[in-house]
């Protein structure tokens, strides 16, 4: 019946890290000399918007890896308050099925679907 914080400790350490060298590996790749197109405003017309692509892409990624590890980071962080798999929001316990699914939630599934309603609300009023 106990959440096995061992178990998720090791899993989301080594998420942990695995986020860590990905976010390293992308900063690396993104501060690449960047080839200009100086002289040329006509051509590689397809190659930049191809690169602003990339770009766009790779920053969304960061960022989605930066939150990522943002999760995983509060996680362990509750690991060690002894508030791991309770609920942010509502305090209660988060299903165990749930957190072996995604250690590092921070929400129950009732709170989940609620704020994605509010944000849903929110869209669609504005
Ligand atoms: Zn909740």
């Amino acid at each position: 019946m106990a959440v096995d914080l061992a178990k998720f400790r090791r899993r989301l350490k080594s998420e942990q890290s695995r986020l860590l060298k990905e976010i390293e590996q992308s900063t690396t790749e993104a501060s690449l000399p960047r080839q200009s197109s100086d002289g040329s405003p006509f051509g590689k017309r397809e190659e930049e918007a191809n690169v602003t692509f990339e770009m766009g892409k790779r920053a969304a990624l960061d960022s989605h890896l930066q939150k990522q590890l943002q999760e995983v980071e509060q996680a362990l962080q509750k690991i060690k308050d002894g508030t791991y798999g309770l609920c942010a929001e509502c305090g209660k316990k988060i299903n165990p099925a749930r957190l072996e699914a995604l250690p590092h939630a921070t929400l129950c599934m009732d709170c989940k679907s609620k704020r994605a309603e509010n944000d849903n609300h929110r869209f669609s009023s504005r």
